[in-house]
């Protein structure tokens, strides 16, 4: 409150405090030096957490690296997909996800995206045929037609990536994003559920898999022992498989680990948060927030709403300075110069296709940051701010 009695805009920027428990652990690993996930025999702090996460997911196995971005790579490395493979993608994405196919020397194309931020069905079937492999990126936690791509892509024998990234926490019939496809990646990086700058882990199923991303992890020599619930397997790729070096090192591991026990709160808050400010601006008319899929439990940190209607670029702008000026940022992923979720600046590709439906939405969806520990004012506040600034660019 500021002294007048008037709700500031809030801080949507800054994370929650990394939980006390840390502390000591941080302590303990800088005074005995130990960083390194391989120098202590057994129970090393990332070693720990691939156990409690891969339990938290109900999955057999995860892996911990040093971004999503090198889980998504690492899972393309791990199928053994040929040089030149083509890895279907949704055209709404960040550019990190491209960029880790080409990293994979494998090739991206791009899938119309709908108006809900969804994969769009009808062209993902039209380019499942030439597809070598599928990664879905959950952008901004919308999931999409879990159903229906696992189906297309069984039938079609094409193995399944889920970028989760940015979907820690939420449900699809129950079941955790990133256990439905043969891997699942998140991240660690600060703007995401779990905060320790930077960091990613890899989910899966499959022996094999795990063996052949954690070797390429950097697993050198025996270290793989270290793994828990290791198989034979692993002795066949040792000294086999590059390695890549993209380990985790303890003290993220130890930043990470207490906020585990954190998520659940943090997904429920944040859904509500959602909720709350998504009923009030579909209340407005003006602004319209496409309802999550019916299968489908949402656990946002953020919210993506479109400009209802028709809306020129100039009203957009207005809209975009109107709330700026009540101390509101909204992102309109097309309209922002260089945006790094627009496909048509993903300029490291060779052949980046007009994709017209994808263009579209991206020219009238907005991006505002909902963070959990919003309260119930502040949260009024943001609405407000967003309702008003509509109205205005629209007078
Ligand atoms: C953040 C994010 C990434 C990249 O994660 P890093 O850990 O920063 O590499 C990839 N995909 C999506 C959907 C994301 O939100």
């Amino acid at each position: 409150m500021s002294p007048d009695g008037q709700t500031l805009a809030p801080n949507v920027y800054d994370a929650e405090p990394i939980p006390d428990a840390a502390r000591a652990e941080i302590d303990r690993l800088l005074s005995s030096g130990d960083l390194f996930r391989y120098t202590a025999a057994a129970n090393a702090p990332v070693t720990l957490l691939e156990e409690e996460f891969a339990a938290l997911m109900g999955t057999r196995y995860a892996l911990a690296v040093s971004s999503c971005s090198a889980a998504l790579f690492l899972s393309l490395k791990a199928l053994d997909l040929p040089r030149g493979a083509k890895v279907l993608i949704p055209a709404f994405t960040f550019a990190a996800v491209p960029s880790s196919i080409v990293h994979a020397d494998c090739v991206p194309i791009l899938v119309e995206v709908g108006a809900n931020y969804r994969i769009d069905m009808d062209d993902f079937a039209a380019k499942l045929p030439e597809a070598d492999a599928v990664m879905i990126s959950h952008m901004r936690g919308h999931t999409s037609d879990m159903d229906a791509i696992m189906a297309l892509a069984d039938a079609a024998g094409v193995p399944v990536i889920e970028d989760a990234a940015h979907s820690l926490g939420t449900l699809w019939h129950g079941r955790n994003i990133g256990t439905i496809g043969r891997v699942g990646c998140f991240s660690f990086q600060s703007y995401k559920m779990v905060n320790a700058g930077e960091g990613g882990i890899l989910i899966t199923d499959d022996p094999e898999i795990a063996a052949r991303a954690v070797i390429m992890s950097g697993a050198y020599e025996e270290n793989w022992k270290k793994h828990p619930g290791f198989q034979n397997s692993y002795c066949e790729w040792q000294n086999k498989l590059p390695l890549y070096n993209l380990r985790m090192q303890n003290l993220s591991a130890a930043v990470i680990r207490p906020q585990l026990p954190e998520v659940a709160r943090r997904v429920a808050q944040g859904r509500a948060n959602h909720d709350h400010v998504a009923d009030r601006l579909n209340g407005c008319g003006l602004l319209a927030v496409p309802p999550a899929l019916s299968p489908e439990l949402r656990a946002p940190d953020s919210i993506q709403f479109n400009l209802a209607g028709a809306w020129t670029d100039e009203q957009a702008r207005a809209f975009q300075y109107a709330a700026k000026k009540a101390g509101v940022s909204v992102q309109i992923f097309g309209l922002s110069e260089g945006n790094a979720r627009a496909f048509w600046n993903w300029q490291f590709l060779t052949d980046v296709p007009d994709l017209p439906q994808t263009r579209d939405m991206l020219m009238r969806a907005c991006d505002v940051r909902l963070p959990a520990r919003l309260t119930m004012p502040e949260l009024d506040y943001i609405a407000d701010a967003l309702i008003d600034a509509a109205r205005s660019a629209r007078s």
